[in-house]
């Protein structure tokens, strides 16, 4: 029956599995652990005979129920849900990869990612190879007989590259690989990776599933097989999502349709502002009709979203002087809250690379990276008028 529903209703209405009490908002069930009927029920429940909780690292019916919902709005038979979108990430990769295997992943990811992938798993076995996210030849060339994953962010950070899924899906598919997208910027209210041809997609719950820069979370989806591995590293190793940042996070899916929406309208009337302005060199958004792959995004995503990146004229000193200008936006690095941020990424997401990296990556001394959040586009301009003064 769920199916029938749109997406927004998807997002209001799945998982709501009423207690004795019959309450109309979402229980939390803050437990740790599940009490049995009997022995015979424990030992059934503990060798999987019978379903039902046992133990809130495994299970918990406030988790399952978030976790019924994302799958619904991404359109998929399984959802896992972690306590971080990091996590979501390391289980991904702990559950389907072992020693021996290769990732190919697109360069401009998530730089927590980067590390994972490059260092981490790398002392484990699992070499990564990093590839421009929009040249398909360079994800092609970089397919080796052990390639298992490839793994990618799109629009990018923060220069919302847009790397085009089904493409990258097919290359994928004919090494006999899995395609992986972090799907963290979009959301499924503004792209659907699995119905492009992905196998996985990967979230932090922690920007726009939660909304409100309240809590961290993260989740894996994709088919019943695939996350069977998944869920069985989780269950074991323990990064599982606590139930009350599920039942936050539950409540923000309601109202994700709605603020992508406004975020994405908000961005795009801020990006053409942004062009207009003498101070700025240009301007990165996917829903503008300059940017390098507008066409591949707008097939693929429904709206432009919330990021926009602008080059200032004048360096790092000019980019700050647009940053300390601020008196409303939240100068942190977090994204996806109803609240705007600004980042100069040169000097904090990105500060630890070397100048030549940063070069090599299009990162800019006077980039700026404003996530766009539902204040009065207005008063976002005002704010940032002032320092481009
Ligand atoms: C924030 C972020 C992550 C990591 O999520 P956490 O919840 O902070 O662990 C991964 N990918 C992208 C694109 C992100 O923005």
């Amino acid at each position: 029956m769920e199916h029938d529903f749109e997406l927004e209703t998807l997002a209001i209405r799945t998982g709501i599995h009423r207690s004795q009490f019959n309450e109309h908002s979402e229980a939390l069930y803050l437990t740790s652990s599940f009490v049995f009927d009997s022995a015979a029920q424990a030992a059934a429940r503990f060798c999987g005979e019978e379903p039902g909780n046992i133990y809130s690292r495994f299970t918990n019916p406030t988790v399952s129920a978030f976790q019924e919902r994302l799958a619904a709005l991404e359109g998929v038979e399984t959802c896992v849900a972690t306590a971080s979108g990091m996590s979501a990430i390391l289980s991904c990769v702990m559950g389907l990869l072992a020693g021996g295997d290769h990732i190919v992943a697109s360069q401009s990811i998530f730089g927590s990612t980067v590390q994972l992938f490059g260092n981490i798993l790398k002392r484990f076995g699992v070499d990564t190879t990093f590839v421009p996210a929009t040249d398909l030849a360079a994800w092609r060339a970089a397919v080796r007989p052990n390639t298992r994953l490839f793994f990618l962010e799109t629009p990018s950070n923060p220069l919302t590259e847009v790397c085009d899924i089904a493409a990258v899906a097919e290359i994928a598919h004919q090494a006999g690989a899995w395609l992986a997208v972090d799907n963290c910027f979009c959301t499924p209210v503004l792209q659907r990776p699995l119905d492009l041809g992905a196998d996985i997609v990967i979230h932090s719950a922690t920007k726009y599933l939660d909304g409100q820069g309240r809590v961290l979370g993260g989740a894996v989806l994709g088919s019943r097989q695939l996350m069977e591995g998944v869920y069985g590293f989780l269950r074991t190793a323990g990064p599982t999502l606590s139930a009350f940042n599920a039942w936050l996070i539950l409540k923000g899916l309601e109202t994700l349709a709605i603020r992508m929406e406004a975020h994405s309208r908000s961005a795009l009337a801020l990006a053409r502002w942004l062009e207009q302005q003498p101070r700025v060199e240009r301007v990165f958004y996917p829903g503008l009709p300059s940017h390098p792959q507008h066409g591949v995004a707008m097939a693929q995503q429904k709206s432009g979203g919330g990021i926009v990146s602008f080059e200032v004229r004048g360096g790092k000193e000019a980019a700050w002087r647009v940053v300390d200008g601020c008196r409303m936006l939240s100068i942190t690095a977090n994204l996806g809250d109803t609240k705007t941020t600004i980042t100069h990424p040169a000097t904090t997401t990105h500060g630890r690379i070397t100048p030549e990296q940063r070069a090599a990556a299009g990162i800019g001394d006077g980039l700026l990276r404003v996530a766009v959040g539902l204040e009065a586009v207005a008063d976002i301009q005002a704010d940032l008028k002032r320092g481009l003064a």
